[in-house]
């Protein structure tokens, strides 16, 4: 009996300590944390900027079509596929040839980023990519090349005295 009411108050002072903090939770999906820069990789230096690794970016004014993601991505998950896109023409892809990704099957890795030489691959913040539909978890070039939508309400988290808060 002891040992329930000791642990009652244990709970109950363990409750009121956080009164006075801010609150942590967050009403997801239509507020998010405000994520760090994109995932990127230097070729020429060989070093890859911090980033989050979620759905690609596709820069398509620096895309060659080389295939090099691709084949970067085939012993993973083989979700990148070369696809022919007559409507964008560029100079540099004469083949308007981009890659495609089957998010069905990426596992988020970033090699296909790490393997780009031209600088035409990131990864964005975006991880909301949950769908009943396969289909629209396939997205083509032009689909890559649309930042991620900033209409969310983003918040930044803020370390203090060794607790994470938000606004
Ligand atoms: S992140 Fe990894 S699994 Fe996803 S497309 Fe790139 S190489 Fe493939
Ligand atoms: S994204 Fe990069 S690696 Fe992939 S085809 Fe385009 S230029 Fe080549």
């Amino acid at each position: 009996m002891a040992n329930v009411i000791t642990g009652s108050f244990q709970a109950l002072w363990a409750a009121l300590r956080q009164l006075p903090h801010k609150r942590m939770t967050m009403q997801y999906p239509d507020v998010q944390t405000q994520m760090a820069n994109y995932y990127t990789y230097d070729p020429k230096l060989g070093v890859a900027k911090a980033g989050y690794k979620g759905r690609h970016i596709l820069w398509l004014d620096k895309c060659t079509g080389c295939q090099l993601c691709s084949i970067a991505c085939e012993n993973i998950s083989q979700a990148i596929e070369m696809v022919k896109v007559p409507t964008v023409v560029r100079p540099q892809n004469k083949k308007s040839l981009f890659p495609q990704v089957d998010y069905a099957k990426c596992v988020f890795c970033g090699f296909c980023v790490d393997a780009c030489p031209f600088y035409a691959l990131g990864m964005t913040e975006d991880f909301n990519l949950v769908s009943t539909s396969k289909k629209a978890l396939l997205y083509s070039p032009e689909k890559l090349a649309v930042p991620p939508s900033d209409t969310r309400k983003k918040v930044e988290f803020k370390i203090e005295k060794e607790e994470a808060f938000h606004d």
